[in-house]
């Protein structure tokens, strides 16, 4: 079918244990709470939210590198909650995460063909050293490094070359889904250009499908197809990324949006910026009703007693935008009274 991985009421809870001598679990951290999402196979999605949101438990959670508590997961058709071992394994040849830290994410004793060259080990393919070697010297051409790196190690690379590394490693195994979490977070501004650039460029020679997760929404737009935006646990809107910047229909996404800087000064000063107050409550402390309604500037009477559901814009939009907010909804919205 058209979508590659689809989540449905995935659920990542972690136990909140007491200090005391028993230690009974005493609630639940709700990193994950419910995400209903959908990624279409060969394009670009972007997570974006803030930090602790638990954008990165779900792109784990996705892979089970993190286990879901609740939900399900489906990779091209199969269960991923309900996998064999050996279904596993191949999930992990066909679905991987390049990490935030290109230095932490590489083992500083190994040389950068080896590290290259592990993952066709682990899963058999390109046996014997001179095959290795071939599709390793593949690789790093394909991420814009000199083969002839495959000799030294990490250390002698600056960040940027070591994010190429990382990619060139996650590509090895030919996947179809490659999570990008925070992949350019820790670059200078420069480089982080040069590797958005590469993974747009890969992305299209290799039709991968690509969850790019990421706080900052700037670096998002410019490299989705389409965007979904999680507060405290939950994906609260996707649009097309043009139809999300246009036209946001949640509340937070209009804020988050709001401080995503324009090009021009003028238009700066022209625009109303949303300043959100109050702090984002703890997921172990998820609000009733709608879980933004405690810093939301629209709030109003439904928004405690009732979670709004994720649910198709019906006015605004083209087919396929979804919001979770009860001024776009079908409950609580109150009709005008007749005159
Ligand atoms: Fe704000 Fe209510 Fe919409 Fe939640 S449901 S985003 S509190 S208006
Ligand atoms: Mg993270």
């Amino acid at each position: 079918g058209d979508v590659l991985v689809r989540a449905s009421g995935l659920q990542v809870h972690f136990p909140v244990r007491s200090k005391g001598l028993r230690r009974r679990a005493t609630g639940a951290v709700r990193a994950v709470d419910g995400v209903d999402l959908e990624i279409r196979r060969g394009e670009t999605l972007g997570l974006v939210g803030e930090s602790g949101c638990g954008k990165s438990t779900l792109g784990n959670a996705l892979l089970r590198l993190v286990e879901p508590t609740g939900g399900t997961v489906e990779f091209d058709g199969a269960d991923v909650t309900a996998m064999s071992r050996s279904a596993l394994r191949s999930l992990r040849r066909r679905a991987v995460v390049v990490f935030q830290d290109p230095y932490a994410s590489l083992d500083p004793r190994m040389t950068v063909g080896q590290t290259v060259a592990e993952p066709l080990q682990v899963h058999g393919l390109h046996r014997g050293a001179a095959a290795r070697a071939a599709r390793v010297a593949e690789l790093l051409e394909l991420v814009g490094l000199d083969p002839s790196v495959a000799a030294r190690y990490p250390h002698e690379f600056s960040g940027g070359q070591r994010q190429r590394v990382g990619i060139a490693r996650a590509l090895a195994g030919e996947p179809d889904f490659v999570v990008c979490d925070e992949a350019i977070a820790s670059l200078d501004v420069s480089v982080q250009a040069q590797v958005l650039n590469l993974l747009r460029s890969l992305q299209r020679r290799l039709g991968l499908t690509l969850l790019f997760v990421s706080h900052d929404l700037a670096a998002v737009r410019h490299l989705s197809d389409r965007i979904a935006v999680m507060y405290l646990g939950r994906v609260v809107e996707v649009a097309s990324a043009p139809d999300l910047a246009a036209a946001p229909q949640h509340p937070y996404t209009q804020a988050l949006l709001s401080a995503v800087p324009l090009p021009s000064p003028a238009r700066e000063r022209a625009r109303e910026r949303i300043v959100l107050t109050g702090d984002v409550p703890s997921a172990s402390k998820v609000p009733s009703g709608c879980r933004f309604r405690t810093r939301c500037p629209r709030a109003f009477a439904p928004c405690p007693d009732v979670d709004p559901a994720l649910q198709e814009v019906p006015s605004a939009s083209p087919a396929g935008h979804v919001a979770a907010c009860h001024l776009h909804g079908v409950v609580g919205v109150p009709e005008p009274a007749d005159p």
